[in-house]
């Protein structure tokens, strides 16, 4: 199923995408997709409805974050070998971890607001995952099960607040908007293998980056394990999972970063597309 939420900024409506691809509306049946809708039995009980029943969402409606409440939004940073060397570091040990505040989520289509006098704001097409159940201490080889879905994500970046001024990554990555996810979140009886998804991500006309999550240095299992360690993973927590090379600060010799104008046009397969105006 590929569930997503349709309607104005705040007043999102649960739908899905039907057969041929069409949005339709289950706000009849659904009050909205909060964590507790991520369940197992809750999303079977969601596959078993006749989506040509329900209304048609009009077309060129806005999208949403296509789950609801969501209470943790998490970012693994330098999970392919090749961004960490344009980045100019290591190859980690163990996955970077790093939150991104829960108001920088956005629709997938959502222009991108850049801050005041921001002259380093950067893309990063990444795979997201949602949980669906608690994961606490979790093995690898049951971690998969913890995963409600898998959605599109821009970890959009300032980096001169990333970098230059002390820590935390955070603070480049938290800005309103800087997290648009979506269209849909695709449930994991979709997706075969997470690590076999082609990501791809245009400004404007120019591919910037072009990878596959089998790439990936930690993969989704990993990452939800390794997670689970140190901290319980709730249902609705979306979890991002790095950028492969691409961004506009590894561009050599001269970084490029985004511009007022600039159109980014990300995809990612079963995932879907998203189209995000730099405002
Ligand atoms: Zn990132």
């Amino acid at each position: 199923m590929k569930l997503l939420r349709h309607g104005p900024v705040g007043q999102e409506k649960p739908g899905a995408l039907d057969a041929d691809g069409q949005a339709r509306d289950l706000s009849l049946l659904v009050p909205d997709f909060t964590p507790d809708w991520l369940a197992p039995e809750k999303l079977q009980a969601l596959a078993a409805i006749d989506l040509r029943r329900m209304p048609l969402v009009p077309k060129g409606t806005r999208l949403g974050v296509p789950v609801a409440g969501v209470r943790q939004f998490v970012a693994i940073g330098l999970n392919y070998r090749k961004h960490a060397e344009e980045a100019g570091l290591e190859i980690p040990k163990e996955p970077v971890v790093f939150t991104k505040a829960l108001t920088s989520l956005a629709g997938p289509d959502d222009d991108v607001r850049l801050p005041p006098g921001s002259e380093a704001g950067d893309w990063e097409i990444e795979l997201g995952f949602v949980i669906g159940t608690i994961a606490r201490n979790v093995p690898v080889q049951s971690a998969l099960s913890h995963v409600a879905g898998y959605c599109l994500a821009n970890d959009v970046s300032e980096r001169d607040w990333q970098i230059k001024r002390g820590g935390q990554w955070g603070k480049g990555k938290s800005f309103d908007g800087f997290g648009p996810v979506g269209p849909w979140l695709v449930t994991s009886d979709e997706i075969a293998d997470p690590q076999a998804i082609p990501l791809e991500l245009r400004v404007n006309d120019e591919v910037r980056q072009r990878s596959n999550t089998a790439d990936m240095i930690f993969p989704v299992a990993q990452l939800v394990s390794y997670l689970s360690q140190f901290m319980t993973l709730l249902p609705g927590d979306v979890v991002i999972t790095g950028t492969p090379q691409g961004v506009g600060l590894g561009i050599k010799p001269t970084p490029v970063f985004l511009r007022r104008g600039d159109v980014m046009t990300l995809s990612a397969g079963p995932l879907g597309t998203q189209r995000q105006q730099v405002v």
